[in-house]
């Protein structure tokens, strides 16, 4: 009988403990995995994880949202990916205000080519300048700041699969703006297409150069805009990347 009863105790604390350790905690804890201290170049220190779908090391501080980035990435790479295009290598991406604030608030984010490296500013600096639009569409915050993540990792992507192929910018900001747009919710994007007339996708005139610096936002639109209306759009992209589509201007 006491056999028993012990046996049945120590059941009873088994199943305690196992829901203790295998019960509910933060979801980005289970998927994403914390590796350590971060000791990434332009990171403003903090931990170092890895996510767990995608080949990414995020290095951040505290507040951070780890979930946010690595879904955010994930979406660039399977965007990128349904194409054909993929990373062989960890990217490492640093949240870092720093590359709002080195800039003079000109860059949210950034892609250092010869480190394979991503930069984005944090989401609670994100979050105070307030601007949630892409061209006069409203973008809710949390999609807004996922844009910026996915752009980026997008331009890391694109970068090593042309390998040594030297593209005009307005080739790489083609693809790294699809992406962008592409992580945004069905709805979002819905409402950006129907502010926009039909461009025709036989010509790509609309890319130019000085539109890209000028208006980077009006550029990111057209480049949305031109691939959901391109009949086969992994093969242009295949063709981008080979370097067998012109932009005319590309290179002002
Ligand atoms: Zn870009």
């Amino acid at each position: 009988m006491h056999g028993r009863l012990a046996s049945g105790l120590i059941l009873l604390l088994f199943l305690v403990l196992g829901a203790a350790c295998f019960g509910t905690g933060p979801a980005a804890q289970d998927k994403h995995y914390l590796e350590g201290t971060s000791a990434f170049a332009g990171s403003s220190g903090g931990k170092r994880w890895r996510c767990a779908d995608v080949s990414v090391d995020v290095a951040m501080g505290a507040g951070i949202r780890i979930d946010v980035i690595c879904d955010a990435a994930q979406k660039s790479a399977d965007a990128l990916g349904t194409c054909g295009l993929r990373s062989t290598r960890t990217i490492t991406l640093a949240v870092t205000d720093g590359v709002f604030l080195r800039s003079g608030g000109g860059k949210w984010g950034q892609y250092i080519t010869s480190a394979s490296h991503v930069e984005v500013l944090s989401e609670e600096l994100h979050r105070k300048l307030g601007r949630f639009e892409f061209h006069g569409t409203d973008v809710p915050p949390d999609e807004h700041y996922a844009g910026i993540v996915a752009h980026e990792i997008a331009h890391a992507i694109f970068s090593e699969a042309i390998r040594d192929l030297e593209l005009p910018a307005t080739a790489h900001e083609y693809v790294a703006y699809v992406a962008q747009v592409l992580s945004y919710s069905l709805e979002t994007r819905q409402r950006i297409l129907a502010r926009e007339p039909p461009l025709p996708t036989s010509s790509l005139f609309v890319f130019s150069n000085f539109l890209m610096v000028a208006d980077p936002d009006r550029f990111g639109i057209n480049t949305y805009a031109h691939f959901v209306r391109t009949e086969n759009r992994c093969s242009f992209l295949a063709d981008v990347l080979r370097n067998k589509v012109h932009f005319p201007f590309g290179s002002d």
